[in-house]
């Protein structure tokens, strides 16, 4: 991985650069980090639109992607992956938990041990999402996400380019983080991408199957997730917060 120090020494010669992104489209934000960082830069997804996957994959086809199957997925996460991989013709390194710390946490607390206490259900995060995330990681020096500022609270003060202090000082990059999802939607239609079902459904923001539910019509986009929770605890330390 590189060292915190020389991801520094980049964003500082390249500021004006990297400053300007913040007025870049997504596009022209993945096509500067796919020119310079490819193949130590991979695209993370969590499968819920197939916008960044499209974008990345017709500036470089070989574009790296990985994403965290916890075990605890919706079928039709599954289901919409396939159906973006074959599109796309993508391939996809997917990641998964350490199964002998899931088997520790399943055979002292049960299935259901998140739902016990915040500490409990970060627990149960940093067994499937975190640590696998962490090796996910591990050697690139930079990676992609599709965090947008309209997720909530948590993220509204999301920049274009970060510097990840959490992953080695790596950096991390969010090329949507401006966009809504009417301009997802939007072009999501305009490509005729494959559509999770879940979204059809009511779901805006979909992560495991347990944890996630529909919301009405104007709720926060988030809710929905670890619904029994504070809004200011909506993250699952993926993301530093
Ligand atoms: S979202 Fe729920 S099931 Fe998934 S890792 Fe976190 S606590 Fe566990």
């Amino acid at each position: 991985m590189i060292c915190r120090n020389a991801m520094k020494s980049i964003m500082q010669s390249g500021y004006t650069t990297i400053d300007s992104l913040e007025t870049q489209s997504p596009e022209e934000i993945l096509r500067w980090t796919l020119d310079r960082f490819h193949p130590h830069v991979a695209i993370a997804t969590s499968f819920q639109d197939a916008v960044l996957l499209h974008m990345a994959s017709r500036i470089r086809p070989d574009v790296r992607i990985f994403s965290l199957d916890t075990g605890r997925l919706p079928e039709e996460t599954y289901a919409f992956a396939e159906a973006v991989r074959l599109r796309l013709n993508l391939s996809i390194e997917w990641v998964f938990p350490k199964h002998e710390a899931v088997e520790t946490l399943e055979r002292a607390k049960g299935l259901y041990s998140f739902r016990e206490s915040l500490e409990a259900r970060k627990a149960c995060c940093a067994i499937r999402k975190v640590e696998p995330l962490n090796r996910a990681l591990t050697g690139l020096k930079a990676w992609v996400t599709g965090l947008r500022r309209e997720d909530g609270e948590t993220r509204a003060e999301l920049k274009v380019v970060e510097v990840d202090e959490a992953h080695g000082g790596i950096l991390k990059i969010n090329p949507l983080a401006h966009w809504t999802s009417v301009a997802v939607e939007a072009y999501v239609r305009q490509h005729g991408l494959p559509v999770h079902r879940l979204t059809e459904r009511g779901y805006p923001s979909i992560g495991c199957a347990p944890c996630t539910r529909a919301v009405e019509p104007g709720q926060p986009l988030r809710s929905g997730r670890w619904w029994w929770e504070n809004p200011e605890h909506k993250e699952c330390g993926l993301h530093g917060r």
